[in-house]
């Protein structure tokens, strides 16, 4: 039996085309080299450890808040959608979307910051960076190659940005930042959805957490437009109903505008290639400028009001702490890491100096899940801790 692979158009990536993996493999024979990726991003351990990483909220605090896996997975469903309709590659947008957070560490933004703090005289940590030193270099699953050995075009959308510095230091794949040109349009839509899930996904947990009331979202006018019509529509629904349809036709209302105002860009700038998608000046997936700024307005809200707000500052207080810890108590004696990790970070120092020890320590702690960081904490710290 065959089927009938989706009309792509001319300027979507091309997985026949693809400028190929670091290390040269024989093709699969039921897949295409970019569902390939995606499969291989799937089976790693440290998607798998998303299930235990925050969001905002820190992981084991609910069973109702979103970890970083159902965050991805969210995501992943946005993206594939818009790929769909504007008809790109959507295995391979898929791809890219299921490995962006693979190198976060535990406890979110709090814990980037916190362990690019420890980093900076080491060359600093970007969680972009990580995710992509964690397909390139951190799985150890196949016995030819270190990482996933992923397609060109699947490492570079996973870079969603990168200092200069660092791009000279990354050869072809950091090409486009220093021609400033644009990724496919694979990545570009995996970017945006990337924000369009977050924010509202977090108005859902913030109203989860009570830290988000009806009264305050109502300010939000993209709240309050389709919270307003559902209202008027349902008169008698119970609230989580009205909240839950209130932010399903938000993403909705943002999805149709996402493919549409992509779509007027991609009429009006007419690239017949990649390459020509490449060349634009700027991104063009994109939103309406009316919906940019909703959209705007949603994320400072949402920062003001969820980010901000004590409880929430409490938590990544106390999770920067425990990072920072946890850095300086390994960084100065490697012999309280596991073996394996003390061995790679050894093995770093020995080729790298202070900088390649600092990164085997790095590597240990942004693998962490939530959990998992606040046990070695205890175990390091607390005397009366088994070890
Ligand atoms: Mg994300």
């Amino acid at each position: 039996m065959t089927f009938a692979p989706p009309a792509r158009a001319s300027f979507a990536e091309n997985p026949e085309t693809s400028r190929g993996r670091l290390r040269e493999e024989p093709p699969s024979a039921m897949r295409t080299a970019f569902a390939r990726d995606r499969d291989r991003i799937i089976h790693t351990s440290a998607f798998r450890r998303l299930k235990e990483k925050t969001q905002v909220f820190v992981a084991h605090e609910g069973d109702h808040f979103r970890t970083r896996l159902i965050h991805t997975i969210e995501v992943a469903q946005i993206a594939r959608s818009v790929a769909l309709a504007l008809k790109v590659n959507e295995a391979l947008t898929e791809a890219i979307c299921l490995a962006h957070d693979l190198g976060h560490t535990p406890f979110g933004h709090a814990g980037q910051d916190a362990l690019n703090e420890c980093m900076r005289d080491y060359g600093g940590f970007e969680h972009n960076l990580q995710s992509l030193r964690v397909v390139d270099e951190l799985e150890e699953r196949y016995a030819e190659f270190p990482g996933l050995n992923l397609t060109f075009e699947c490492r570079e959308g996973i870079l969603k940005h990168c200092s200069l510095h660092n791009a000279r230091e990354l050869g072809e794949l950091g090409e486009r930042f220093i021609k400033r040109q644009q990724p496919g349009l694979e990545a570009q839509i995996a970017n945006l959805a990337d924000e369009i899930a977050y924010n509202n996904h977090d108005v859902d947990d913030g109203i989860r957490a009570q830290l988000l009331d009806l009264g305050a979202l109502r300010e939000v006018r993209l709240f309050r437009r389709q919270y307003d019509a559902v209202a008027a529509q349902y008169p008698q629904l119970g609230e989580r109903r009205v909240i839950h349809e209130t932010i399903r036709r938000m993403i909705n209302y943002i999805v149709l505008d996402f493919i549409h105002s992509t779509q007027a860009q991609l009429d009006a700038a007419r690239p017949r290639t990649i390459d020509e998608v490449r060349a634009q000046p700027k991104t063009l997936a994109t939103l309406s400028a009316g919906c940019r700024e909703e959209h705007l307005e949603l994320k400072a809200f949402l920062r003001e009001h969820v980010y901000r707000h004590y409880k929430v500052l409490r938590m990544t207080t106390k999770a920067r702490r425990v990072l920072q810890e946890l850095f300086e108590a390994f960084f100065k004696d490697l012999n309280l890491m596991p073996p394996e990790h003390r061995a790679q970070a050894s093995q770093a120092e020995a080729m790298h100096g202070a900088a390649g020890r600092a990164r085997g320590v790095a590597d240990y702690i942004a693998g962490m899940t939530d959990r998992y960081a606040i046990l070695e904490h205890r175990r390091l710290f607390e005397p009366g801790e088994r070890t």
